[in-house]
């Protein structure tokens, strides 16, 4: 074990010496909670959302771990990656029904946590804030505070507006300003206002719902931010098939790879106005717009 250990060291330092290609990227879409069809396997085949990042990262020359066990989530196992992803539900450490994923360990987020803050990188899609909820109201888990929100809600899927808040941002070379997408669109709660950097705002705009849960201003969908050394990345999209199947969303998720893990300016400051009260972002968000 000892030789395994020493060897595992070895390859993450060389990793990180030849960062430029070879990137490593661990994908865990273990379900404790709710299990999403795009993460669903069946018969021993990979999940939608597996096959289209596969993809994404072999035209990038990264390789990819898919996994559903969440033990993977560990200190000495994260030092043979450069990121990690998470579409997840629930308390990882506890097993759910909808898989079978093996549990993380109890000291699983802390180990990712550790491992983000000395340089690693983070990216969440859609139900990635639907995991580690709050244990009691108004105080977000660790894992949220990294994240930077936590789901609430959502309504009935319908095409929303993509606004860009941050343009010149490398994650966001090729995501287009007013993108209109359908998707289910998640809304939030123990947002980390005071240190996300906005790069997308969804513009319910005439969402044709009859739910009122969407008549609101346009709030913040997708966000950076740096922890430690490292960078985490969030992007609410992608509960249909559909959606990680378009060539735009693989485009941008290849962008905020790149992002994430390195390379490109950081530009993560914070740009939310947390003088507004709530979870409205708008004046800050939109005041950062003048970059556009
Ligand atoms: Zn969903």
């Amino acid at each position: 074990m000892k030789t395994m250990v020493t060897f595992l060291a070895t390859m993450a330092l060389a990793v990180t010496v030849a960062h430029a290609d070879g990137l490593r990227i661990l994908y865990l879409s273990k379900s404790s909670g709710f299990q999403h069809s795009v993460v669903a396997t069946q018969k021993g085949q990979p999940s939608h959302s597996d096959k289209v990042l596969t993809e994404v990262a072999r035209r990038m020359g990264a390789t990819i771990t898919c996994t559903k066990d969440a033990g993977l989530v560990n200190a000495e196992n994260l030092k043979n990656y450069d990121l990690v992803i998470f579409y997840t539900t629930g308390d990882l450490t506890r097993p759910g029904n909808q898989d079978q994923g093996t549990v993380m360990a109890g000291d699983g987020v802390s180990d990712l946590l550790t491992w983000l803050k000395q340089g690693g990188g983070f990216m969440g899609f859609h139900a990635a804030t639907d995991t580690f909820h709050e244990t009691r109201p108004g105080q977000p888990t660790p894992y949220i505070r990294m994240i930077g929100a936590e789901f609430r809600t959502h309504g009935a899927a319908f095409e929303g507006i993509l606004d860009v808040v941050d343009t010149a941002h490398p994650a966001m070379a090729h995501f287009k300003d007013g993108w209109k997408i359908r998707d289910e669109w998640y809304l939030f709660k123990n947002m980390n206002r005071e240190n996300m950097h906005v790069l997308a705002l969804l513009n319910p705009g005439d969402h044709g719902s009859v739910d009122t849960k969407y008549d609101i201003p346009a709030y913040p969908i997708v966000w950076c931010m740096s922890y430690g050394k490292g960078r985490v990345y969030f992007n609410g999209m992608g509960h249909f098939e559909d959606v990680w199947s378009n060539g735009d969303f693989q485009q941008v998720v290849a962008d905020a790879i790149t992002w994430t893990t390195g390379k490109g300016q950081l530009d993560a400051a914070p740009n939310y106005d947390t003088t507004v009260p709530g979870d409205k972002p708008m004046a800050g968000a939109a005041g950062a717009s003048s970059t556009k």
